[in-house]
């Protein structure tokens, strides 16, 4: 019955490609990243109440141990392949060529699809691997000549990553996902997007930890849009063109975040969110030149 998703504009990529503005994260809806079957179960029945309640568009990665998940709500959905789009990451492990290639089509058999609509370099690694991150991001556009991945993608690219990529290969990735939210509007990063033509992507769109959502000013903007405050930070991301994909575990929210195509924010409004901006003190997740975790 829902139809939320038809509300939910597509972004058109440098590829041709288009995406869903809006989906669904799923990073730590289940207890622990292990892939198993009570994991499986876990993420199944989550993601099958955010198809429920309207999204269309899933971002999982290898290494959040989602992929089962994802797909076995998938298979148990029924909803028409044309109408999903669905991410997923390289895991910090899986960078060596032969690795990426081996762990993609582990991807493909867990979310149990022919063709994977966009597959990302999750993190640059600039300190490991001799900090070779072109050879990767070239392996990783094969996959699309050989016909089993439709866009190729990086996340947490600093602008001089994705010059160094760009420059060495010809191939500008066609999104970047990387943390943007109020407290850190990665004004850099997403300036060197615009410039290449890169579709700018928002992980933790809310904040990740919170913060945002008991902001003074955002709620003060909520009240008088007769919005929840997630909702005008949704909001605030649509209308800067950005993709966000928020995760909440409770049915409940996951209709309140898909539910921002109803309103509009005014100028003034959008520039009192912009001037919340904390610069780089802002960021909640790992600073991507450094880091080299899971
Ligand atoms: P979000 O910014 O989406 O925030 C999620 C938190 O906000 C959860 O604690 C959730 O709690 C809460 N929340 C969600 N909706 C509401 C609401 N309407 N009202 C109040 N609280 C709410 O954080 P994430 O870090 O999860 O980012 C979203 C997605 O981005 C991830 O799931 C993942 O797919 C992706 N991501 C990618 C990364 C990368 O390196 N590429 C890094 C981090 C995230 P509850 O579940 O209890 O509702």
């Amino acid at each position: 019955m829902p139809t939320a998703h038809a509300s939910i504009p597509q972004i058109r990529l440098k590829d041709g490609r288009s995406i869903p503005q809006l989906g669904y994260g799923t990073l730590a809806v289940q207890p622990d990243r292990e892939t198993n079957e009570h994991n499986a179960q876990v993420t199944a029945q989550i993601v099958s109440q955010a198809l429920e309640a309207g999204y269309r568009h899933i971002d999982t990665a290898q290494a959040y141990g989602t992929e089962l998940g994802v797909g076995r709500a998938l298979a148990a959905a029924g909803i028409q392949r044309d109408e999903l789009y669905i991410t997923s990451k390289l895991a910090n492990a899986n960078h060596a060529p032969e690795h990426l290639r081996r762990s993609f089509e582990t991807t493909l058999d867990r979310l149990g699809l022919e063709q994977l609509d966009l597959f990302l370099i999750h993190w640059p690694l600039p300190t490991l691997y001799g900090g070779d991150y072109v050879s990767t991001w070239r392996t990783l556009t094969e996959l699309v000549a050989e016909g089993r991945l439709r866009s190729a993608g990086v996340s947490n690219f600093e602008p001089a990553h994705l010059e160094r990529i760009i420059e060495a290969t010809g191939v500008v990735p066609a999104v970047n996902q990387f943390e943007i939210h109020p407290y850190f509007s990665n004004a850099a990063t997403r300036d060197a997007c615009g410039r290449y033509g890169i579709a700018v992507e928002a992980h933790s769109p809310l904040g990740h930890n919170g913060k945002p959502l008991t902001d003074h000013t955002i709620t003060q903007i909520a009240a008088s849009q007769e919005k929840t405050v997630a909702q005008v930070i949704l909001r605030w991301h649509i209308q800067h063109g950005i993709i966000a994909i928020p995760k909440s575990s409770r049915p409940e929210r996951m209709v309140e975040n898909i539910n921002v195509f109803d309103f509009e924010l005014t100028a003034a409004q959008m520039a009192e969110i912009d001037a919340l901006d904390q610069g780089p003190e802002g960021r909640v997740g790992p600073n991507p030149e450094t880091y080299e975790g899971v």
